[in-house]
């Protein structure tokens, strides 16, 4: 149920910033999903539609939902690496887009092999932009 909770305060964001921009008549938001999180695409965009007719401000407003690569940057060597092309076992992916603190446990650095990385990319959704007429 999450992607509700999730699709609610997306809305509520963009209606904020557009309001904050004296945007009137909307036309398209973009939303960001990070790789990492993980997020049923379908159910989301159901419940945006389910729950646009109580945000009537929305107009006619589409949301388009961009994917954000995961990546990270190895804090021994400073090299930044994706989360493809890394070996890992198929149960391995699942469970990192499930829990991403996980990835520690199951990644290592390509150049040096260190497991202390941080996550640059990849987490969380945030708005990426919103256009409408001012
Ligand atoms: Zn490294």
């Amino acid at each position: 149920m999450h992607e509700w909770a999730l699709a609610e305060s997306v809305i509520r964001t963009v209606l904020e910033h557009a309001g904050a921009r004296n945007l009137k008549r909307l036309s398209e938001a973009g939303v960001v999903f990070g790789e990492l999180q993980a997020i049923d695409k379908d159910i989301f965009t159901f419940a945006l539609q389910q729950l646009r007719p109580q945000f009537p401000a929305l107009g006619r407003c589409r949301f388009k939902i961009i994917k954000e690569p995961a990546s990270f940057r190895c804090r021994a060597c400073s090299r930044e690496f994706p989360l493809n092309g890394l070996r890992r076992t198929k149960d391995e992916s699942e469970f990192i887009h499930f829990v991403p603190e996980m990835a520690h446990t199951f990644l290592k650095c390509p150049g040096c092999a260190s497991p202390d990385f941080e996550i640059i990319a990849g987490r969380g959704v945030h708005i990426s932009y919103i256009k409408g007429d001012e």
